[in-house]
């Protein structure tokens, strides 16, 4: 799950991490309160989206007098802001941050991962930080320093000060630093964190290390453990599609092909993903009844699949295991009649009941396109997809 930026500084706040002042808000009269709670002379107006590159697109301003929050926050709410992160279309901003000036020296970045190949939360730092750290990571990776961190032991001392050093960090703030890289994993470890990015991270013209932007994104597995962060979610930047299928314990995820998936297993479900690509054809999004899928979670998916005016054909493919082939036939077939499907429906199913599952899909007169593997489903999805 992903959070505002001004909702990560909260929370970062709250673990010791140096932030500007800030008050979000909603219109523009609250900009023009909250500069004025701030107090100047100089303040920056910053458009809340669930993406970066804010700055870039025109979604970052300083104002130099009340008189400016007042533009810059007409200018920017409602705006339809395109970053490199969003699309083509942009995402619409509904929220601001209107937040003091701050006396930067340096832009440093730091980031924190967990990282699957070393199991380990490894923190990345660099002393490029600012708008431009994907062509740092691109043309000069010696440029980001990386280290994985003990998780028994944490993040040591002397693993933190050396991050700062090779950053460029001046060796009179590197206790700043430090204390900065400590309340920064303590916050990650803690949220159950999967991903916090600050950049920049800045040098202030007194020393002072802070954070000036924050992007936070959590293990959604772990969210029942943080009801608060859960609060934060904000329904505006998710894909309402993705909404629906949460509300009935579907993962899926749309994506740019046109053929639609629906499987059970996220294992399966990426592999079908893969074939699908492999036989020429690309996938419309990622779905996953799991393993407990009643005929109304399938009719559901349906109905969400076919909300997407690109779906040209759709593939069922199901393992039965606990999952019983019959159940989800009966699902399949009152989901088609349900819905009045008019694409073209591959489906391929083995294991539990698979006979029977079967022998439902031909009784019910829906001209319904078997296969009995997953390359022969993928081959002739692909092809009714592509007369569409
Ligand atoms: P994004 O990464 O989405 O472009 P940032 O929050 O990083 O948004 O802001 C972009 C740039 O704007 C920063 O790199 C920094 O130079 C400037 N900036 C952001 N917040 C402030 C602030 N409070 N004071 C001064 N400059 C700021
Ligand atoms: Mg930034």
């Amino acid at each position: 799950m992903k959070i505002h930026e001004y909702q990560g500084k909260e929370i970062l706040k709250r673990y010791g991490v140096p932030v500007p002042r800030g008050i979000p808000c909603f219109t523009v009269d609250e900009a023009v309160m909250a500069a004025e709670t701030l107090g100047g002379p100089v303040w920056v107006v910053k458009a809340q989206i669930h993406a970066g590159g804010r700055g870039k697109g025109g979604g970052v301003k300083i104002a130099k007098s009340l008189a400016e929050v007042k533009d810059w926050a007409g200018k920017i709410l409602g705006m339809q802001l395109v970053t490199h992160q969003t699309g083509p279309h942009g995402q619409r901003v509904r929220r601001l941050l209107i937040e003091e000036g701050a006396d930067i020296k340096a832009e440093l970045y730091v980031g924190l991962v967990v990282d699957r190949v070393t199991q380990r939360v490894t923190v990345m730092a660099s002393s490029e930080g600012g708008m431009d750290i994907e062509e740092v990571a691109a043309n000069r990776p010696e440029k980001i320093h990386k280290v994985a961190v003990d998780p028994v032991a944490g993040l040591s001392d002397a693993q933190a000060d050396d991050l700062a050093r090779k950053i460029g960090v001046p060796e009179g703030s590197v206790p700043k630093a430090r204390a900065v890289f400590h309340a920064l994993y303590k916050a990650f470890w803690e949220t159950d964190a999967s991903l916090a990015e600050i950049n920049p991270l800045i040098l202030t013209g007194a020393g002072d290390v802070i954070a000036l932007d924050a992007k936070l994104n959590f293990d959604s597995n772990a969210l029942f453990r943080h009801p608060e962060i859960l609060e934060m979610r904000d329904l505006d930047e998710e894909d309402p599609a993705e909404i629906e299928a949460s509300k009935h314990d579907l993962s899926y995820i749309q994506l740019d092909g046109n053929i639609g998936c629906l499987v059970n297993g996220a294992g399966l479900a990426m592999a079908t993903m893969d074939t699908i690509k492999l036989f020429g054809g690309e996938p419309a999004n990622f779905l996953d009844v799991g393993g407990g899928a009643t005929k109304e979670k399938v009719t559901e998916a349906f109905k969400i699949m076919l909300r997407n005016p690109k779906l040209a054909a759709i593939l069922v493919n199901i393992f039965g295991g606990i999952m019983r082939c019959d159940v989800i036939a009966e699902g399949v077939v009152a989901a088609s009649r349900a819905v009045g499907l008019k694409v073209p429906l591959v489906v391929r199913m083995k294991g539990t009941n698979e006979e029977q599952g079967k022998k439902l899909l031909a009784d019910s007169g829906l001209p319904i396109i078997s296969a009995a593997t997953m390359g022969e489903a993928a081959k002739k999805v692909v092809e009714a997809a592509g007369k569409a």
